[in-house]
């Protein structure tokens, strides 16, 4: 990278306009950079060399070239070519095609999947036949693209795209790197930069917000200025993302070994809300205790499991962000109504999950995860008779032993009985792990009956009483 930078800067990169330039694009000849083949996985090669050899233009775009130029591993390699849809399909046996609002190719090498799309023109060039055509492109009333499916040359798609350091395109034809919106340079700056108008880039989609966050942290950049201007007071437009795309951004935000700081950047840009808003309601309040500390141990402990190769749950965050807001929620329902703590503790949930859902939808195999942590989180307080060996080979017990451990971490900051007793709970099950069937059995019969908190949640799931219906509506 250092050498591209003398080489690259030693040509002189002519003044930023963070606009495609007229005058052509800014090409690096295979001496001038670092992209190599042994670098890209075969799958990708395979998918380019194919287009290439049946007359289509194809580049290598986005990550794929962003990455190798700054020295790290692309996650995943995406392609653009001029070869529309339905012709890529024709060529590959294992590709689908996907997408509505962007309609893509996806070619399927096994586990790999390499994403191939076709150029996108601008929306004001299509011709009067597209216009007519309602399956082109189509605008929302805030300026939000709904569609996008209009097709054009590669400078025309350099402008589609995000940010400046996202369009460069890399082709295994001359080896050379195309540079259409001064990407290069901004990678030298280590510089996130939309393309075009800021404000009309959000509008368009206003997940770009977040994009610029996720790469400002993974790549250890910074938002330049006029991109960073406009976030907070475009961030509402998040509300009107689909619930479904914002647990996409979510797991590329919080599973990908930076999930504390985008965290911190998301709180700084006021945009964690569009994610949980019942817990930023609580971080901002400030009136959990735990909460903050606790979603900060998670993420940092996600965080350092994903860089360790270890396996992670998304279902583990979700528990995590919303489980002391259950907790509140729990309390003043017993308080307002009649319910036992049982029914109090499925009515919050229902409704904790319900409002959850809203802003991001998580899927029914992660519900039911998160469920289970939040109920053994009373299973692994009662230990009497079968029920410790109940807890202990419950399909989810390792993950409510791991929420155990960091709520007792969290909690023993408190100086109180409860946070004693959750301590030594959560040291009882470290034990009970390592030692022999006899002395489990001399645990289970010597252990005291210490229920860290008030805040009892139910062993079994019953049906909820008329009355928390009402209470709940
Ligand atoms: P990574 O895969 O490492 O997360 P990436 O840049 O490859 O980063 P992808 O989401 O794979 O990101 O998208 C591939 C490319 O498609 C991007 O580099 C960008 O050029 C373009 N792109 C993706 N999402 C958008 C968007 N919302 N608006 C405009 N262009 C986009
Ligand atoms: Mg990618």
């Amino acid at each position: 990278m250092i050498n591209l930078c003398k080489r690259v800067l030693g040509r002189k990169i002519k003044k930023k306009s963070h606009q495609p330039s007229s005058s052509g694009p800014l090409v690096l000849t295979r001496d001038q950079h670092p992209v190599s083949r042994k670098l890209m996985s075969d799958s990708a090669l395979k998918v380019l060399y194919r287009l290439n050899k049946s007359g289509y233009d194809a580049y290598l775009v986005g990550g794929g070239v962003r990455d190798i130029l700054l020295g790290i591993e692309p996650k995943d390699f995406d392609i653009a070519t001029d070869a529309t849809p339905e012709q890529i399909k024709e060529l590959f046996r294992n590709c689908r095609l996907i997408g509505r609002r962007f309609r893509l190719a996806h070619i399927v090498f096994g586990r790999e999947i390499i994403e191939v799309a076709t150029f996108r023109g601008h929306h004001d060039s299509a011709s009067p036949k597209e216009k007519s055509c309602q399956k082109t492109s189509k605008q929302s009333e805030d300026g939000m693209l709904l569609r996008d499916n209009i097709y054009g040359s590669i400078e025309e798609d350099a402008e589609r795209r995000d940010f400046t350091i996202n369009a460069l395109y890399y082709s295994t034809k001359d080896f050379k790197v195309y540079d259409f919106a001064n990407g290069i340079a901004d990678i030298e700056d280590r510089k996130i930069r939309l393309i075009g108008d800021p404000e009309t880039r959000y509008r368009e989609d206003p997940v770009r917000m977040i994009r610029a966050i996720r790469f400002a942290t993974k790549l250890n950049m910074q938002i330049s200025t006029e991109t960073e201007a406009p976030i907070k007071e475009l961030g509402s437009l998040l509300g009107n993302i689909p619930p479904a795309r914002m647990f996409e951004e979510f797991l590329k935000l919080f599973m990908s070994g930076k999930a504390f700081e985008n965290f911190e950047q998301l709180r700084k840009y006021d945009l964690f809300r569009y994610f949980f808003p019942v817990a930023d309601q609580c971080l901002e309040q400030k009136n959990e205790p735990y909460l903050e500390d606790f979603i900060n141990l998670a993420l940092k402990n996600t965080d350092k499991r994903i860089n360790n190769e270890q396996r992670v749950t998304p279902a583990f965050l979700f528990a995590a962000m919303l489980w002391y807001p259950l907790q509140t929620q729990v309390k003043r329902l017993r308080i307002e109504t009649q319910l036992t703590p049982q029914d109090a503790f499925f009515a919050a949930l229902g409704e904790i999950m319900a409002e959850q859902q809203r802003s991001i939808a998580i899927p029914k195999r992660f519900q039911s995860v998160m469920k289970d942590i939040w109920i053994l989180q009373d299973k692994l307080e009662r230990r009497e008779g079968k029920r410790a060996y109940k807890a202990f080979e419950h399909p989810k017990f390792r993950a409510g032993y791991d929420f155990l451990l960091l709520r007792a971490e969290i909690e023993s900051a408190n100086d109180d009985t409860d946070s004693s007793n959750i301590q030594e709970l959560a040291k009882w099950w470290t034990d009970f792990q390592e030692c022999s069937a006899d002395t489990q059995q001399q645990m289970i019969k010597t252990a005291s009956s210490i229920r860290p908190s008030s805040r009892r949640s139910p062993r079994k799931r019953r049906k909820p009483k008329a009355k928390v219906s009402e209470s709940s509506s």
